[in-house]
């Protein structure tokens, strides 16, 4: 039994036989036991993926002297020495044969060895030569996993994948009644392909760094996508084990799901709305399942991300209408794009900032790109028209900026109408309260816009100036700073004087503690991530108004987080507690 720990992204537990992923272009290739025969079978296509890839090389350099005369080719002579040099092609043969490991891996750990030898040696020139290794290495294990391709097509049983990496397509396509589970090699917790494992309810892992090294074997593994750990042939308790767990959490997930359908009120009748936040449209059947009002915070920027170009006005427009008829008749909030911070295109060329989070981010981008802004206003209203859009902009920082934004949404409906296109003309315009200078205006801003998104993950940010993402300072990110719920409490103040609706749409809000704060604060809803709906419903619902009121009252007082977690905690009790 082997115990390799990882990211959890995905809740739930998973038991069943693993099935690598291999595929070309892949990462670095995983470790596989394999018996006699089978690495038999592997050497012989690896011999056959040496020649295929000397023949491919032999091809590129007679193109290469047709063009531009003989002599040329001679780097290319340097790959083709690369491939029948005795240890790039015998060492393998043997690790793999010696260790009964797939000779792609063992292949993988030759190419390292390789590349480091020789950018150890002194020479320039030598040192040079290590892009060549590497560049014909790829080209092998291409043709080596191309010869061996396994696909998810076919699978006959339950599996867990266990691959390099996933892409956001090969997670969506995966069969969901035939793959139990997964875990990767790579990503983080905010990956595309974490996203799309819990909209599908897929348990699942990333950063799983031990299968590096680590050989899978044929047996069963766990997969816990809630403790984060991936167990390979666990012995007969850990796997008795683990199956009462997802016993367990299976009956929890039936329990809370009939929560979905029942009002979002407080104990005492106070009535508020609960939405979801969203960052692909994929996530929507989630979002409907787990009972979500409408959508309070959807995070175009995903639409953009991973990939060479910017989609255009249509293909915005048609993603928007998807999200827009799937959630008809609730709202949908659609955030403007919010790059720069720590989210970046890859095609737009941005400058490298000093200080990213404090530099051309969110509403600010758009205004200085204002083909891109002008686009994605136009797709935004076209899909107003298929149910009910709203429309947000981030990170504004002063009522200026705020009136700049709605300017050119208001030049976008003036285009539209003058080609006759249709669109709602009452979308509602609202602004995220995401800065401490927005915060402070509110009164100003509320005069202006329709609503507020109280984006905490980054209004804690910038008023306790401490990064949202740095490990080492992540001590002073504190949601319950006396300063952080006195902002919240001005904010929502000044909003209801003015008469329009406070949402919270940051993690702070499935947050149990704080979230019960915020109800007392007067919030007038809240926005989570899919999974966070149900727990959320039934937080709120064994909340009493007028408790978290007086609660809240108190808290304001009080000159630490530390303290109000206490007092918070002694006062609600068990409620928070449980779901804490
Ligand atoms: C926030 O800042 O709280 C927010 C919801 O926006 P994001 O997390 O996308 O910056
Ligand atoms: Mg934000």
């Amino acid at each position: 039994m082997q115990i390799l720990k990882g990211i959890p992204v995905a809740a739930g537990i998973a038991i069943a036989r693993p099935f690598l992923l291999e595929r070309e272009g892949l990462y670095c290739p995983l470790r596989r036991s394999l018996s006699d025969a089978e690495v038999e079978r592997d050497v012989t296509a690896f011999k056959e993926a040496i020649a295929k890839t000397a023949a491919g090389i032999r091809r590129t350099k007679e193109k290469l002297e047709r063009r531009v005369g003989k002599g040329h080719g001679a780097i290319l002579d340097a790959h083709l020495m690369i491939l029948k040099d005795p240890l790039f092609v015998g060492e393998t043969i043997a690790q793999s044969r010696r260790e009964h490991v797939n000779v792609g891996w063992a292949f993988y750990q030759t190419m390292q060895k390789f590349a480091q030898l020789v950018a150890s040696v002194g020479d320039a020139y030598l040192r040079e030569r290590t892009n060549d290794v590497e560049d014909v290495g790829w080209q092998v294990l291409k043709n080596l996993t191309g010869s061996d391709k396994r696909t998810l097509d076919n699978l006959k049983e339950p599996v867990v994948v266990i691959a390099d990496d996933l892409t956001p397509s090969e997670t969506s396509d995966i069969p969901r009644d035939r793959v139990v589970g997964f875990a990767t090699l790579t990503g983080s917790r905010t990956s595309h392909t974490a996203i799309i494992a819990q909209a599908l309810e897929i348990p699942a892992l990333v950063g799983v760094a031990a299968l590096r090294d680590v050989a899978v074997g044929e047996g069963l593994v766990i997969l816990d996508g809630t403790g984060g750990v991936l167990i390979l042939d666990p012995d007969e308790a850990t796997l008795e084990e683990y199956r009462r767990r997802q016993r367990m959490s299976v009956q929890r997930r039936k329990d809370l799901r009939k929560l979905a359908v029942l009002k979002t009120e407080t104990s005492d009748g106070h009535v508020v709305s609960l939405f979801a936040n969203l960052e692909l449209p994929i996530e929507v059947p989630a979002a409907l399942k787990g009972g979500a009002e409408g959508i309070g915070l959807f995070r175009t920027e995903f639409l953009f991300l991973n990939r060479d170009t910017i989609p255009d006005e249509d293909e915005q427009y048609q993603w928007y209408r998807k999200v827009v008829e799937q959630m008809a008749p609730r709202p949908v909030v659609i955030r403007t794009l919010d790059v720069g911070g720590d989210k970046f295109l890859k095609s737009a060329g941005e400058a490298r900032e000093m200080n990213p989070f404090l530099g051309l981010r969110g509403i600010r981008l758009s205004l200085a790109h204002r083909d891109l802004f002008r686009a994605q206003l136009r797709a935004i209203l076209r899909a107003s028209v298929y149910g009910k859009v709203e429309v947000m902009f981030p990170l504004i920082s002063s009522v200026e900026e705020f009136r700049q934004a709605r300017g050119a949404f208001e030049d976008a409906m003036v285009e539209l109408r003058s080609e006759r296109a249709k669109f709602d003309e009452t979308i509602p315009v609202g602004a995220m309260i995401e800065t401490p200078s927005a915060a402070i205006v509110a009164d100003l801003l509320a005069k202006e816009a329709k609503f507020f998104s109280i984006g905490s993950n980054d209004l804690i940010q910038y008023a306790i100036a401490v990064d949202r993402g740095n490990q080492g300072a992540s001590y002073l990110y504190q949601p319950l700073h006396p300063a952080i719920l006195r902002l919240m409490r001005m904010v929502i103040d000044m909003a209801h004087a003015a008469g329009i609706e406070v949402t919270v749409c940051g993690e702070i809000a499935a947050d149990p503690l704080a979230g019960a704060l915020l109800l007392g604060l007067g919030v007038d809803a809240l926005s989570v991530s899919p999974v966070s709906l149900i727990e959320a419903k039934r937080l709120i619902r064994s909340t009493s108004y007028v408790e978290a009121r007086t609660v809240a009252q108190e808290a304001l007082t009080l000159p630490t987080a530390q303290t109000v977690r206490e007092v918070v905690l002694s006062r609600l009790g068990s409620r928070v507690a449980a779901a804490s």
